[in-house]
């Protein structure tokens, strides 16, 4: 007999959409279903971009937005949450809100700032908004170089910026290191920094792969999401959500002219 109760984990995604299919919410539900978990998602904000680089955007309608975040929150047993792009500062207040009715769950932030082909994502009300509301809420924050340097402008070093945002409250942070090699770092290698609030820290090192790559991001912080969801501690979830992407993009392919995609059936 089929049994119709489900143990997949459920974990809801506040994100972007993006119309190549590569990044943003459709790479967010292809992770989580391929690392195990259902994706419950609240779409922020519609974007235009191809492969090459983002056009623009549009934030969602905010009511709708924290409607539906409400119904799935109240129906679903949400074992993790992950935010992506987050559209505009009302959209950031409101996800702020809804975490705060529900303080027990683990939440992932990827502050996605802007596009990985570029054009931008954000602005600067956008970005002070995610570092006040959303950093001190996060389990775990997965920003780029760029990114961290962004939330955490006085620092002079990838640690100095992360223990700023930890000591903001952010649990721990995944500083990825594939955007800007820094002098003295082998250059077939990226290095990544997991800053954790007990004062750990951890190296995470990886082969160069060759190209860009659309929507890594969004499938790392989905594959830690899952993992988080699972009950794994934020460290294996780290150190999965890295192997997952890695093999993602080592698979990864090129339907357009621009940057490459993930293949995250392929893990
Ligand atoms: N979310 C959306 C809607 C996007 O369009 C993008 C990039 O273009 C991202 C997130 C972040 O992409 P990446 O995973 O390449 O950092």
């Amino acid at each position: 007999m089929i049994s119709s109760s489900s143990t997949k984990p459920t974990i809801l995604v506040f994100g972007g959409h993006d119309p190549t299919g590569g990044a943003g919410i459709q790479a967010d539900i292809e992770t989580i279903g391929a690392t195990g978990g259902h994706a419950a998602t609240v779409v922020t904000a519609l974007t235009v971009q191809s492969s090459h680089a983002v056009e623009g955007f549009h934030p969602t309608t905010l009511d709708l937005m924290i409607q539906q975040g409400r119904v799935v929150l109240d129906d679903l047993p949400i074992a993790a949450i992950k935010i992506g792009m987050v559209g505009s500062v009302e959209i950031c207040e409101a996800i702020h809100t809804l975490l705060n009715e529900h303080p027990d769950i683990p939440v992932v932030l990827d502050p996605v700032l802007h596009g990985g082909g570029g054009g931008t994502l954000s602005d600067d009300g956008l970005v002070e908004a995610i570092r006040t509301l959303l950093i001190p809420l996060a389990a775990i924050a997965t920003p780029n170089r760029s990114e961290l340097a962004r939330l955490a402008p006085e620092g002079d070093s990838l640690q100095a910026c992360g223990a700023e945002l930890i000591s903001m409250g952010c649990g721990s942070l995944l500083v990825t290191g594939t955007d800007h090699p820094l002098s003295g770092e082998a250059p077939d290698q990226v290095h990544h920094l997991l800053l954790q609030s007990s004062g750990e820290t951890r190296h995470f090192r990886q082969q160069r792969l060759p190209h860009h790559y659309h929507g890594s991001g969004c499938t790392l912080s989905s594959s830690i999401a899952t993992a988080l969801a699972e009950g794994k501690t934020v460290e294996e979830a780290a150190t999965e959500g890295l192997e997952f992407t890695w093999n993602s993009i080592a698979h990864g392919y090129q339907p357009g002219s621009g940057q490459h995609f993930p293949d995250r059936y392929r893990d």
